[in-house]
C-alpha cells in the first residue's frame, strides 16, 4: 500500500450518501477482510482506507441488520463485530494473545435459548463468551514447540 503521505484532506466535502445494501456489502467485506474482530469504529477506519467516508449511525444500522440476519455477531468482551463461522459455539478469548475461538457448543447453546424462552424471552440472541488460555499459548508455556 504505497502512501505519499499527504493526501488531499478536501474530501470530506464529497461525502455521498452510501445506500443500505450497499453499506451492508461493505460492512461485510472490511470485516471478511480482518483478521480479527473489529470495533464499529475500526470498520468506520477500513472504510475510509478505501475512500468511503461513512458516519457511525449509518454504520450501527448496517451492524444491527446484518446482526439481525444473522451474517455477522457481536463478541461482547471485545466490543466487535465479526462474520459467523459457526452459529452455536462459545467464543473463547485468549488472555495471553488475545486470540479468538469458536468452540462448537450446540447443546448447551439449545439448552440455554430453551431455558431463555421458558422464561418468556422471545427471540434471545445468545452469546456465550469465555476467557482462558488457548492450546496454543499454553503449549509455548510448558516450553514445548513439539
Ligand atoms: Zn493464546
Amino acid at each position: 500500500m504505497p502512501t505519499t503521505g499527504r493526501e488531499p484532506r478536501q474530501e470530506r466535502s464529497r461525502q455521498h450518501r452510501i445506500p443500505a445494501a450497499q453499506l451492508d456489502e461493505l460492512v461485510l467485506a472490511a470485516l471478511a477482510r480482518a483478521a480479527a474482530p473489529l470495533s464499529a469504529y475500526q470498520i468506520i477506519a477500513a472504510l475510509r482506507d478505501e475512500r468511503k467516508t461513512v458516519a457511525p449511525p449509518p454504520i450501527y444500522r448496517a451492524l444491527k441488520r446484518l446482526l439481525d440476519q444473522g451474517e455477522i455477531e457481536r463478541i461482547e468482551m471485545l466490543s466487535a463485530y465479526r462474520i459467523r463461522i459457526v452459529e452455536k459455539c462459545i467464543h473463547a478469548i485468549c488472555d495471553s494473545c488475545g486470540g479468538l475461538s469458536s468452540i462448537p457448543a450446540s447443546h448447551a447453546v439449545d439448552a440455554l435459548n430453551a431455558a431463555m424462552k421458558h422464561a418468556g424471552f422471545a427471540s434471545p440472541r445468545l452469546s456465550i463468551e469465555a476467557t482462558g488460555r488457548c492450546a496454543r499459548c499454553e503449549l509455548a508455556d510448558r516450553g514445548g514447540a513439539g
